[in-house]
């Protein structure tokens, strides 16, 4: 059994996320340099140029990536041999939001009710997802979500008797339906399965996956290498002005489902794909 104290979690949760609101990880500036070099269209090619320029300032004069700093969706795998001492952990994280938001005056984005929406002033609550895994470490991945490419994330129930084909279909029209709003370039996380709030489960998640990494299943990874192709030549192109590069990744998750159903989920992620990862 390992002890840990939900005080050293929030001091990691806290510095990673000012980390992320100002500073791009490697792995992404790489992706978006290849797209920049790539890309032919002219406008396109600019906004590439603009969102690089953009990353730059952000790290050196410590300024919001995106005047949007996002919801905080925080993804929790705890091992089953740690044991938590201290607050409880959802108490924890939420102050670490609070810290990082009011203390680095990024803009506070929530508000405490849906329809009379007064601003809770610090940007909490985060959203939360625990997972309990085996092992005595605490994962954490964390994403600031910005509002634009969330409000036009889409979950489907199609039939069963749709298969593969009507799962393409359904990305390609939601993505079509997105034009520019989701501000591309985009990453896509995809679910299919589950049911129907688990498919939405799966999709974000399926976002925080590394570069390069493909799904396991060599069906799946096809399926996502045919969406990047079959995405980018619809010749939306960064910021929907048209070129390549409308989407930089497609990430496909599965879980099993009910016989009577085919659950898909679109999770877009906005080119301020802000993402941290922590372990303890
Ligand atoms: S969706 Fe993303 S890029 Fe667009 S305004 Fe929000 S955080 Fe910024």
């Amino acid at each position: 059994m390992r002890y840990i104290e939900t005080e050293l979690i929030k001091e990691k949760v806290q510095e990673t996320l000012v980390k992320i609101n100002f500073e791009f990880d490697e792995g992404y500036i790489k992706v978006l340099e290849n797209a920049f070099m790539r890309e032919e269209a002219a406008l396109g090619k600019e906004v590439l140029k603009d969102l690089l320029e953009n990353a730059k300032i952000a790290l050196n004069e410590k300024i919001p990536i995106c005047q949007d700093t996002g919801m905080v969706n925080v993804y929790i795998e705890l091992g089953q041999d740690v044991t938590l001492k201290g607050r409880p952990l959802h108490e924890a994280v939420n102050e670490a939001v609070k810290g990082a938001y009011k203390e680095n005056y990024l803009r506070p984005s929530i508000v405490e009710d849906p329809i009379s929406r007064k601003n809770t002033g610090d940007n909490t609550p985060a959203i939360i997802h625990f997972e309990l895994v085996s092992g005595e470490k605490v994962t954490i991945f964390i994403l600031a979500k910005g509002g634009g490419s969330e409000q036009i994330c889409h979950v489907g129930m199609l039939s069963p008797h749709q298969g593969i084909e009507g799962v393409k279909e359904f990305v390609l029209s939601v993505v079509k339906e997105a034009g520019p709003n989701p501000c591309p370039p985009v990453i896509l996380g995809v679910g299919i399965g589950g049911n129907f709030d688990y498919v939405a489960y799966l999709a974000k998640k399926a976002l925080l996956r590394s570069w390069g990494e493909r799904h396991p299943d060599p069906f799946y990874a096809d399926i996502e290498l045919e969406l990047i192709s079959r995405i980018n030549e619809l010749g939306l192109g960064p910021g929907g002005l048209g070129g390549k590069f409308y989407v930089l990744d497609v990430r496909v998750a599965t879980y099993p489902t009910h016989i009577a159903q085919l659950p898909v989920a679109v999770a877009f992620n906005c080119n301020a794909f802000r993402i941290g990862k922590i372990e303890i």
